[in-house]
């Protein structure tokens, strides 16, 4: 999810396969990212520097063994910190893992390698954009965090944590699907210091993600027999405060929304609406300038599709 430029729990992503699901307390689950993200950064952590843009092999790396003081009473693993991988327009990713995990976490640095170009490609051009990908073991991070276990993913202040259970096999597709959302929303972030709107941040990264999820439709046309749309105004921030009724079509609409924006407006002019947003411009002023029309103006063409219910078979107008 994302906030309107502020540093608010709202930025916290939290991810589902039960979309019905994800409304947590804000406030409990940002003190207990903090928690997680603490105990990986404390303890005895491990140093491994890497060729920026080619990990070297397990167990080749150059290490260095350092002590920090230990701050959070959680549960203690030693981490390994990669130097930054360069990506495409001067930007770059980094790696912290913990050592189980360090070959899929360079595995998954490489995927973003692919996705950061295919991003690239997608908005004309980015540049400049660091960011962070943390594994986390799923005993650890649940432990820690007090979230439910279908959490598989979340963005957080330029970090994105994928939590991995070792215990069973590792469903590759899924975790690349969580990648590819996750980081999208890191570009969106970048590109708008934070203040894409939720609904359009939301909406874009699941199409980006993938075939929808599971039951979203169906969650949205049941919400609609029996309410309005959810107003739009409910979406600028992020869905963790909305009633979980409400969640999933939440994320439906906002899916069914951002497909209009991409077919109708195109990429550049999201591009151009993100970047507006980053000078400091009001929300409605520039979407009026990225977009052309008053935003009321196109939520009023949201719900007339909606109403329609062609989104049920893939026609987003
Ligand atoms: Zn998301």
């Amino acid at each position: 999810m994302s906030n309107n430029g502020r540093s608010s729990p709202d930025i916290l992503e939290q991810r589902s396969r039960r979309p019905s699901a994800r409304v947590r307390d804000s406030r409990l689950r940002m003190r207990a990212l903090l928690l997680v993200l603490g105990a990986m950064t404390t303890g005895v952590g491990t140093v491994a520097t890497a060729q920026s843009g080619s990990y070297a092999p397990h167990g080749s790396t150059k290490r260095q063994t350092q002590t920090t003081p230990r701050i959070a009473p959680a549960v203690e693993s030693p981490v390994v910190t990669f130097a930054p991988t360069r990506l495409d327009g001067s930007s770059s990713i980094q790696l912290i893992t913990t050592p189980p995990l360090t070959t899929l976490g360079t595995e998954l640095i490489s995927s973003i390698r692919k996705t950061h170009r295919e991003f690239n490609a997608l908005f004309g051009g980015i540049t400049d954009i660091h960011n962070t990908l943390r594994l986390i073991d799923a005993e650890e991070f649940y432990a820690v965090t007090h979230l439910p276990t279908w959490t598989n993913a979340m963005f957080f202040r330029k970090q994105v944590v994928i939590p991995i259970d070792r215990s069973k096999p590792i469903d590759r597709m899924e975790l690349e699907r969580s990648l590819r959302h996750e980081y999208f929303h890191a570009i969106t972030h970048s590109l708008s210091a934070g203040r894409c709107p939720g609904w359009l941040d939301e909406g874009l990264a699941q199409h980006i993600e993938g075939i929808p999820q599971e039951g979203l439709w169906r969650a949205l046309a049941g919400w609609l027999g029996n309410n309005d749309m959810v107003p739009f105004e409910r979406l600028a921030r992020g869905f963790t405060k909305l009633p979980s009724e409400m969640v999933a079509p939440a994320y439906a609409q906002s899916l069914v929304a951002a497909r209009m924006v991409r077919s109708q407006f195109g990429m550049g002019a999201v591009r151009a609406f993100l970047e507006q947003l980053k000078s400091g411009a009001q929300v409605e002023s520039s979407f009026l300038h990225a977009f052309g029309i008053p935003a009321t103006a196109f939520h009023k063409r949201v719900e007339e599709n909606l109403r329609s219910g062609k989104f049920q078979q893939g026609d987003f107008g």
